[in-house]
């Protein structure tokens, strides 16, 4: 049933749709994915990065303040020791009170002013008596001022930051100093305070350098003491600066890096988080983001292929009923007119409609006019020759009937050619008036007319041709006067096998023969020799 044959040019236009509709929106899930995703990474650096500088500042604060309390205690003590004399058995007693009263130090020392250890808190008998060498110790003896050391390996191989306070007495003499030792490498006040267990889930932590940029406090504490100076982080440390940047560790891996001074001690804190750890964020953000959008972009493709076919296919049945029209397809009745929601396809179809009537109306005039007689009205000869031939392949029999007009020449003389035509008209209404409804009535040539007349024999065929000369002997013609006709008739109805050629000459012969027998009568073939014969 498709009339179309010849390979389809082009896409089919739902087709088109689709692939248009298809194509914006994963264009516009690109971009949304590409803008949401640098959207979403620029404000995920920037949160974590202030984060991490808010959080430095913090802990630098805090540390701060510890490190003011801790040489404020260590000063208390040193007044306490002022007029008690360090060698009195109570100063160890003393000291114990204070190692008990404050958690700063993991031990406390008294240094008589020749550098000498008096006594220790917790008690370490082995050190009582030993000279501390030190350069921490050295520099407290030398400066007699609170300090607060670099961190350094002390005689009890620990790897420790010094707390010192000098002790005068009241008359301003030197007596020594009071020290307490922060052990970097063991649970210590800074892990109380920093958070023994600092990294965060995101890979986020913090360490804790000195002013030489040496490692004081790092959740990883086999890398304490360790020099770490190289990190740009940690050089901008030691230059005083505070602030935040994208760093490169040592190891090569990327932070995103808050840091900030302890001024009290010179030291410098930094909070770190891993590069990675917005990298990961941001594209679990972009799998949410399409994993939550892809139903509604499902509904919208299939919503869209949808319209796309609705709107596309009465153009497609206009566009197959234009090609099968091209092709001559003498099955179409009709252009489909179904309503659209589309103006310009209303429009289309309209227009077609409209054509198509145009020229159906024009071919049906045109097959009417090639088959009928412009001046009568009646059949021509050439559809006359194609109902004989149909008829006859179809096996159907019929009587031929052969009328000529009598003296027309004289007519035409006497009246003119143009009221020769009138009677002409004439006779083709009274022959369309008394013929028989089966019965086709032909203009064979000038003024000779035939009738066909289906499954008929001569004496039926004879009856009607009879009504027809009666008639136009008695009617008054345009000319004033009746004008009679000659009628001659043949058929094969009665078993002759005679074609329409046979026929034609049989019908001529038995005109002549009415004419020859003196006009204005039927004569059937079979009994023409009875006419000429009694003429
Ligand atoms: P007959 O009785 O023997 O038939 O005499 P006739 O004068 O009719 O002779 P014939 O049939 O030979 O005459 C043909 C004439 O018919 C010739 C011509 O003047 C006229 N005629 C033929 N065709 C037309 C036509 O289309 N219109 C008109 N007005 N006259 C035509
Ligand atoms: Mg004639
Ligand atoms: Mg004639």
């Amino acid at each position: 049933m498709e009339p179309n044959k010849q390979p389809r040019k082009g896409l089919k236009l739902s087709a088109i749709i689709s692939i248009v509709v298809l194509i914006s929106v994963f264009v516009t899930i690109i971009i949304n994915t590409i803008v949401g995703y640098q959207a979403e990474r620029i404000s995920l650096y920037n949160n974590t990065i202030e984060f991490n500088k808010i959080n430095a500042t913090d802990l630098s604060k805090t540390t701060q303040s510890l490190m003011v309390s801790m040489k404020k205690s260590i000063k208390v003590a040193a007044q306490y020791f002022a007029d008690v004399p360090l060698t009195d058995a109570n100063v160890l007693s003393q000291l114990d009170f204070f190692m008990d009263t404050n958690h700063y130090f993991n031990s406390i020392v008294v240094v008589n002013a020749g550098g000498t250890i008096v006594s220790t808190s917790p008690s370490h008998l082995s050190l009582i008596g030993q000279k501390l060498s030190s350069q921490a110790a050295q520099q407290a003896l030398e400066r007699r001022t609170p300090l607060i050391s670099e961190p350094y390996l002390a005689i009890t191989k620990r790897l420790i930051v010094l707390v010192s306070h000098p002790i005068f007495d009241s008359k301003g003499v030197y007596k020594g100093f009071v020290a307490g030792s922060i052990y970097l490498q063991q649970p210590n006040i800074f892990q109380n305070i920093l958070g023994n267990q600092n990294k965060n889930k995101n890979g986020s932590y913090y360490y804790v350098v000195d002013s030489s940029g040496r490692l004081i406090y790092h959740p990883d504490s086999s890398r304490i003491a360790e020099k770490v100076d190289q990190n740009p982080v940690v050089q901008n440390l030691i230059n005083g600066v505070s602030g935040q940047q994208l760093v490169t560790n040592i190891k090569g891996v990327r932070y995103l890096a808050g840091f900030a001074k302890v001024d009290e001690v010179g030291w410098g804190i930094v909070s770190q988080t891993p590069e990675s750890y917005i990298h990961a964020r941001s594209n679990k953000l972009i799998k949410n983001m399409l994993v939550f959008s892809m139903p509604y972009l499902i509904v919208l493709l299939l919503l869209s292929i949808w319209l796309a076919r609705r709107l596309s296919k009465p153009l497609y049945q206009l566009a197959n009923a234009a090609s099968r029209l091209s092709q001559g397809d003498e099955s179409l009745t009709s252009i489909p007119l179904q309503p659209s929601w589309n103006y310009e396809t209303n429009e289309l179809a309209k227009t077609i409609a409209i054509a198509f009537d145009r020229m159906k109306q024009k071919t049906d005039e045109l097959s009417q006019e090639a088959m009928t007689d412009p001046l009568t009205g009646l059949t021509n000869r050439r559809t006359m020759m194609a109902i004989t031939s149909l008829w006859e392949e179809q096996g159907i029999s019929y009587a031929f009937a052969m009328l000529d007009l009598d003296r027309f020449k004289s007519v035409n003389d006497t009246y003119g050619h143009q009221l020769g035509d009138e009677v002409l008209k004439f006779l083709a209404q009274v022959m369309m008036e008394e013929k028989r409804d089966q019965d086709f009535c032909c203009r064979y040539g000038g003024e000779e007319f035939t009738i066909l007349m289906p499954d008929t024999t001569e004496q039926e065929a004879y009856i009607v041709a009879e009504r027809i000369r009666e008639r136009m002997e008695s009617s008054i013609s345009p000319i004033g006067r009746p004008v009679t006709l000659s009628i001659g008739i043949s058929s094969n109805a009665e078993g002759s096998e005679d074609t329409m050629e046979r026929l034609l000459k049989k019908a001529d012969e038995a005109l002549y023969a009415a004419k020859h027998a003196g006009r204005n009568r039927v004569v059937m073939y079979h009994n023409m020799e009875d006419i000429m014969s009694s003429k």
